[in-house]
C-alpha cells in the first residue's frame, strides 16, 4: 500500500476476543490476569488513537476540537464493562495517597447515592460532573486509566458542545468520527466474549454505581470471578430510564 493510502485499521472484536481468550488460557482468569488485560487494551488503544490523529493530521479527513480543560462530555453517563471497574478501582486504591484516595473514595459513593439511575441525558441537564473530575482544573484526575468510553469521546467542534451545555439540550449534535468509536465497540465486544466463555457475566455498567459497588461491597471482584453478578443494580441499562424526550 502506498504510504500516502495509509489509513488506521479499527480493531476488530472478533479477532481482539480470539486474542483475549489466548490470553486468558495462557494466565487463568485471576484478579491479576484480569487487571493485566485492561492494562494491555489501553496500551493497544493508545497507540490505535495515536495512528487515528496522525491520519486526521496528514489526511484533514477530520479535525478533532477537543483541548484540555474542556469538560463538557464529563457531564453525562459513562458506561463500563466489570473489568475496566476493577482496575479503575484498583487505581483509586493505589495510585494516591491514602487521604486523596479516601476522599476520591468516599466522593464517589455520595455522587452514586445521590445519583444512581440518572440517565446520560439527565446528567448532561443536571450538568452532574463526574466526581472524579477536577472542579478547579476541569482535567480527569483518573486520566491514564480512564474507560473506553471517555477516551472515545471527541468533537469537531467545540461550538456546538458549547450551546449543548449552555441550553442543557442533551440531544444537539457535534460532529464525530467513527474511527473514535469502534475502538471501544471491539473492546467491548471482545471482553463480553472471552469472559463469557469463562462463566462471567460481563455487561455494560454504570461507572459510578459500578465503583460504589466495589467500594461497598464485599468481596466484589471474587464473586464476580467466580461467575456471580454483584453489579445487578449498576447496569447502565438501568440508567437509561429517565431520558428526558428530545426537544
Ligand atoms: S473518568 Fe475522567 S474522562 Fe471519564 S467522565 Fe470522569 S472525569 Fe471525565
Amino acid at each position: 500500500m502506498n504510504a500516502a493510502d495509509w489509513k488506521p485499521n479499527a480493531p476488530d472484536g472478533a479477532r481482539e476476543a480470539h486474542r483475549f481468550i489466548d490470553y486468558f488460557i495462557r494466565n487463568g482468569v485471576t484478579k491479576g490476569s484480569v487487571l493485566k488485560s485492561v492494562e494491555l487494551t489501553y496500551a493497544r488503544s493508545n497507540v490505535y488513537f495515536d495512528d487515528v490523529y496522525t491520519y486526521f493530521e496528514k489526511t484533514g479527513a477530520f479535525n478533532v476540537a477537543c483541548t484540555k480543560g474542556c469538560a463538557m462530555c464529563c457531564h453525562t453517563m459513562v458506561s463500563v464493562v466489570p473489568p475496566e471497574a476493577f482496575y479503575l478501582a484498583n487505581y483509586i486504591r493505589t495510585e494516591f495517597d491514602a487521604d486523596t484516595s479516601r476522599k476520591m473514595i468516599e466522593r464517589i459513593v455520595a455522587h452514586d447515592a445521590e445519583h444512581r439511575g440518572k440517565s446520560g441525558a439527565a446528567r448532561h441537564v443536571g450538568r452532574i460532573a463526574c466526581p472524579m473530575l477536577d472542579p478547579d482544573t476541569h482535567l480527569c484526575t483518573v486520566h491514564s486509566a480512564r474507560p473506553l468510553t471517555c477516551r472515545s469521546m471527541h468533537s469537531g467542534d467545540v461550538k456546538p458542545c458549547q450551546v449543548a451545555f449552555d441550553t442543557r439540550d442533551a440531544y444537539h449534535p457535534a460532529p464525530s468520527h467513527a474511527l473514535f468509536f469502534k475502538n471501544t465497540q471491539a473492546y467491548y465486544d471482545a471482553f463480553g466474549t472471552a469472559l463469557d466463555q469463562s462463566g462471567l457475566v460481563v455487561e455494560p455498567l454504570e461507572l459510578n454505581a459500578a465503583l460504589a459497588t466495589i467500594f461497598t461491597g464485599k468481596n466484589v471482584f471474587v464473586r464476580w470471578l467466580k461467575g456471580e453478578n454483584p453489579f445487578e443494580e449498576a447496569t447502565a441499562e438501568a440508567a437509561l430510564t429517565d431520558a428526558p424526550p428530545p426537544s
